[in-house]
């Protein structure tokens, strides 16, 4: 296991799509594990594979529940349904929170580091985190979508 060097703020690989995974090796669990210890060291609840450098499309997330740490390799997200308002940081931008709207609930499907077939629904925090780490892939960062922070002010 290894610590990995988290890319930020204007750094040109950010904005790049990542690529499919086809070959399960080795070294693909190996990049997992490291993202996963990277993720904790850091105490962030997802982590997508470019923010470390490598163009794959692979993100881990950890809510620090009962669930455990999860990796997801070629996520693909569907059947969004509703639409929530809340803060979001990231990792890779340093200094900023701001809201973002997310899908209340929504379905996952991906492989697992074998390629086996994974399918699940998520909502709420897991749903919003699968939304950021995904957009991760396709060079989008949190920053582009967020909303003008006067609009939290209702919620309080
Ligand atoms: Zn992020």
């Amino acid at each position: 296991m290894a610590l990995l060097e988290i890319r930020k703020d204007e750094e040109a690989i950010l904005r790049k799509t990542s690529k499919e995974v086809k070959v399960f090796d080795e070294r693909l669990k190996t990049l997992a594990e490291d993202m996963i210890e990277t993720m904790h060291e850091a105490q962030g609840v997802g982590l997508a594979a470019v923010q470390v450098g490598r163009l794959r499309r692979l993100i881990t997330v950890d809510l620090y529940d009962e669930m455990g740490p999860k990796v997801f390799v070629n996520p693909e997200l569907y059947d969004m349904e509703g639409q929530i308002l809340d803060y979001e940081a990231c990792l890779s931008v340093t200094d900023t929170q701001a809201p973002v709207f997310r899908p209340e609930k929504l379905r996952l499907k991906a492989q697992d580091l074998n390629g086996a077939q994974i399918e699940l629904e998520a909502e709420g925090l897991f749903a919003r985190v699968l939304c950021h780490e995904v957009d991760h892939l396709n060079g989008i960062l949190f920053t582009d979508k967020a909303e003008d922070e006067s609009l939290m002010e209702e919620d309080k």
